[in-house]
């Protein structure tokens, strides 16, 4: 049942099988397979999944490849709400481990916010990261092409960039890295620094070993039309023709809600076992949170292990059915 401020109280009081935190493509996958297990599923989800953002879904199997990622997600929550589960647009504010139950602390509505608290006996994490993107003085116009021609996944896009003038977007000589892969697939490219880091003398040597361009005047804004990005303006009133550019500043980790609990982590992502559970027994951990490959087709499968590992331990410390007659 679709939860609202106005009839979500009798949820308070139950305690559900498995709360999972995140309606993206692992939440809304772990949710399907968890409620056909018969277990009581609630997804809270706060929206603009990065699912969200993703203009064509390039690359799951069966769908056609210009799918948006926000047709995934209208029917992925259809097909959990068909099933029996509940879903409440909310933000996870905090978790709090009751020993046989977590306590999910969640403000519901960003105007005249209510303030709820939710049982569960497990978690799922399926709560994402989400890119950092440049900072211009007018945001608009980035927002305008990130996520078109301006990509921000090498893995979904690469091949989009093939033969291309690529920009290469960096905040960190670690991010700029990223060049060497975007290599394979053009050798057309130019590494856009913003002024925001020193280029050192061997990275400075490898990309002109390979005929790689590096500009350090920091960008004023991005040039195009209908979302794609033709190039870039610098401040010094330099304009760079492109073709096509890839972001490479590092992510957010939508994580803050699990900050009581000492999980491990790998950079600011959660380590799993390979059922998607985390250091603590009654967590798991799905998608571009966890350590692995950030691809809608992942998450998918993170929801599938986490949700069937959960069924599992639910199940044998559950007595079986018995004929009724
Ligand atoms: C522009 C772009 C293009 C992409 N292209 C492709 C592609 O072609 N192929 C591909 O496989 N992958 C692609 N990806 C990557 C793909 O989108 C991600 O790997 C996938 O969405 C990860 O799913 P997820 O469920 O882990 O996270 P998400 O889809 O990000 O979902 C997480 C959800 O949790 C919510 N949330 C976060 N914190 C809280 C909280 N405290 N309380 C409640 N809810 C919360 C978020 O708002 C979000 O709705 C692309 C990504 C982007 C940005």
């Amino acid at each position: 049942m679709k939860l609202t401020k106005q009839n979500l109280q009798p949820a308070t009081e139950k305690i559900y099988d498995t709360i999972v935190v995140g309606g993206g493509a692992g939440g809304l996958s772990a949710g399907v397979y968890l409620q056909r297990y018969l277990l009581n599923t609630l997804i809270i989800d706060k929206g603009k999944a990065r699912s969200f953002w993703m203009i064509e879904l390039h690359n799951y199997l069966g769908l056609p490849p210009d799918t948006p990622g926000r047709s995934v997600l209208r029917q992925g929550k259809e097909h959990f709400l068909s099933l029996g589960g509940d879903l409440l647009d909310a933000y996870v504010e905090e978790v709090i481990d009751e020993g046989e139950t977590f306590a999910v602390k969640v403000k519901v509505g960003r105007n005249n916010s209510q303030y709820h608290t939710f049982r569960t006996k497990y978690l799922i994490a399926a709560s994402g990261i989400i890119d950092y993107l440049p900072v211009l003085e007018n945001m608009r116009n980035v927002y305008d092409y990130a996520g078109h021609n301006l990509h921000v996944c090498l893995i979904c896009d690469g091949y989009e960039m093939t033969d291309k003038k690529v920009g290469v977007f960096a905040s960190s000589a670690g991010n700029a890295e990223v060049v060497f892969p975007v290599g394979w697939f053009t050798g057309e490219i130019t590494l856009f620094t913003q002024g925001l880091f020193e280029v050192n003398d061997d990275l400075r040597n490898r990309l002109e070993v390979l005929g790689y361009k590096i500009e350090e005047t920091p960008v004023e804004q991005f040039i195009g039309e209908d979302h794609q990005m033709t190039g870039v303006e610098l401040t010094d009133g330099r304009v760079v023709e492109l073709e096509t550019g890839l972001i490479s500043m590092g992510s957010q980790y939508h994580a803050t809600y699990l900050n009581k609990f000492d999980l491990e982590k790998q950079g600011g992502n959660l380590v799993t076992d390979k059922m998607a559970r985390t250091s603590h027994p009654r967590i798991f951990a799905i998608g571009d949170l966890k350590v692995g490959l950030n691809q809608v087709v992942i998450a998918a499968a993170d929801g599938a292990l986490a949700a069937t590992q959960i069924w599992r331990d639910i199940r044998r410390s559950t007595p079986p059915k018995t004929p009724t007659k």
